[in-house]
């Protein structure tokens, strides 16, 4: 029987600890891979090209964007961020997909692809998502400010999403257990088994 992988959407603001329950789902499961987009932000420190992102130019972005090559893209704080269609489809073929992107990608992604299942995953509350960015110490007030204000028109998307999932405080486990819970269930959705239907008139 063939086995149809998942086009997972992840999104959250900043400071939802997006990294920290992706990589604790990675440690729960090997059925899942995340997609390494470009980027033309520069590194933050700690960061590996080919690993958090493909960093290229605008240049290199925008031939991209000429070349059809991306799935999605956007612009975000001034960067481009786009997911690349080759390696998706590639990753599809063997595992899960994950897009950790923001919310606009995370609508075009699900107008092309209305089968994705898009999850919104956020802090308990705004007080928590301020502390835990400004915790961070990575990035300047400003952009801060920037990401906060952000935050909240990506709130503001909630109801576009199929899933919510809130990471509590020191509840990384918790937020990755529930997004392999609902990768289970929606595999079992009707729309995704009609082959199971078909063996009973064969
Ligand atoms: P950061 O600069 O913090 O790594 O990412 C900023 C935002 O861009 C995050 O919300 C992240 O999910 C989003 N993002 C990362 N890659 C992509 C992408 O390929 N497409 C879109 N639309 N958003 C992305």
């Amino acid at each position: 029987m063939e086995k149809k992988n998942l086009l997972i959407v992840v999104s959250g603001p900043a400071g939802s600890g997006k990294g920290t329950v992706l990589r604790e789902l990675l440690k729960m499961s090997d059925e899942f891979a995340i997609s390494v987009s470009a980027t033309t932000r520069t590194p933050r420190p700690g960061e590996v090209d080919g690993v958090n992102y493909f960093y290229i130019t605008r240049e290199e972005f925008e031939e991209n964007i000429k070349k059809d090559t991306l799935i999605e893209y956007t612009e975000y704080c001034g960067n481009y961020y786009g997911t690349l269609n080759d390696k998706v489809r590639k990753m599809l073929e063997d595992k899960n997909v994950i897009l950790e992107i923001e919310v606009e990608g995370a609508m075009n992604v699900k107008k092309k692809f209305p089968e994705s299942v898009l999850i919104l995953l956020l802090p308990p509350d705004y007080k928590t998502l301020e502390a835990r960015l400004r915790g961070r110490g990575t990035e300047p007030d400003d952009v801060i400010r920037e990401r906060l204000a952000q935050s909240r028109n990506e709130v503001a998307h909630f109801d576009k999403y199929d899933y919510v999932v809130i990471n509590q405080n020191e509840g990384a486990y918790d937020a990755a257990l529930d997004i392999l819970n609902i990768t289970k269930s929606e595999i079992k959705r009707t729309s995704r088994r009609l082959e199971v239907k078909e063996k009973f008139y064969e």
